[in-house]
């Protein structure tokens, strides 16, 4: 009787064993949306860097460590605190799959320096290997290629709810089709097209609309006293007036350059919650900073 029990009881594990709605981690918050997006009501999303977190820095806590146990997939994005982290959250799950937000995309270069500072500065060192730009989602035709491969996996592993998947697929699609007009039609006259930032957030963005972003940051790091004076000397000759921050990082040397040149600093989140309209918000504070 036993032996009879233990043989039916697979019969009543859905097919692929995945316990519903499915559990599915994001390492950021804006993948997090994208995977709320498509798997609606049948996907617990979760996000590992909670809002107003920085993914450079992030440590898990023991809770989110604990709540992967019952994921039954994983999207990284490549943000700097995966490299310390994913080995130690795919082994407190080994059966979650994972996933990597990037494939089949061709990685850009973080901008680690400008060319005019680079060589004779103290902070200079020998070059690095040159570091890939993980903000992969900051481009609305790059969220595209994403999703639909979020689809596809979250179809596999709960192919009863396909249509869904599928139908808030095709709407978000359409919402992100209407965003990119709209960013083409604000940003594409504008004369300027050079933008200073704190941290390289927007190398995607900035590609997709022909813009160009001038970091502050360098290597992850303050820049040094002369590598600020150089900053500020190309702002002026650029007729830079805008030094963008975003809030989960220090703006401290971003007021320094705002201040020598008679400029503002203004605050652009590429990790909000609401990534479209957030994305709007984003392409009018560009378009305004980038008047003549
Ligand atoms: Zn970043």
């Amino acid at each position: 009787m036993q032996k009879l029990l233990l043989l039916l009881i697979p019969l009543f594990v859905p097919a692929v064993g995945f316990a519903e709605p499915l559990r599915v981690f994001a390492s950021v918050v804006p993948v997090h949306t994208f995977v709320e997006k498509i798997g609606g009501k049948h996907v617990d999303a979760r996000v590992m860097v909670r809002p107003g977190f920085n993914p450079h820095t992030y440590d898990p806590t023991p809770q989110q460590i604990s709540a992967l146990a019952g994921a039954a997939l994983y999207v990284r994005t490549g943000v700097p605190f995966e490299k310390a982290w994913m080995a130690r959250i795919q082994s407190a799950n080994p059966s979650m799959q994972m996933f990597d937000a990037r494939d089949g995309i061709a990685l850009r270069e973080l901008e680690a320096h400008s060319d005019d500072v680079s060589g004779h500065d103290e902070e200079h060192h020998e070059e690095p290997d040159h570091e890939q730009d993980p903000h992969v989602w900051t481009s609305p035709a790059l969220v595209k290629h994403i999703i639909s491969r979020i689809r596809d996996k979250v179809t596999e592993l709960a192919p009863a709810h396909a249509e869904d998947f599928a139908r808030n697929h095709d709407a978000f699609v359409a919402e992100l089709n209407a965003l990119d007009l709209e960013l083409r039609a604000l940003l594409d006259p504008l004369p300027n097209r050079e933008f200073m930032v704190f941290h390289p957030a927007w190398g995607y963005f900035a590609d997709d609309y022909r813009l160009t972003q001038v970091p502050i940051e360098r290597e992850g790091k303050e820049p040094g006293a002369r590598a600020l004076v150089a900053l500020i000397d190309q702002a002026k000759r650029e007729n830079i007036k805008v030094v963008f921050v975003q809030p989960q990082f220090d703006q401290r040397s971003a007021r320094q350059v705002a201040l020598a040149i008679g400029g503002v600093v203004v605050a652009v989140d590429p990790l909000a919650a609401d990534y479209v309209d957030n994305l709007r918000r984003v392409g009018r504070e560009f378009a305004q900073a980038l008047q003549p």
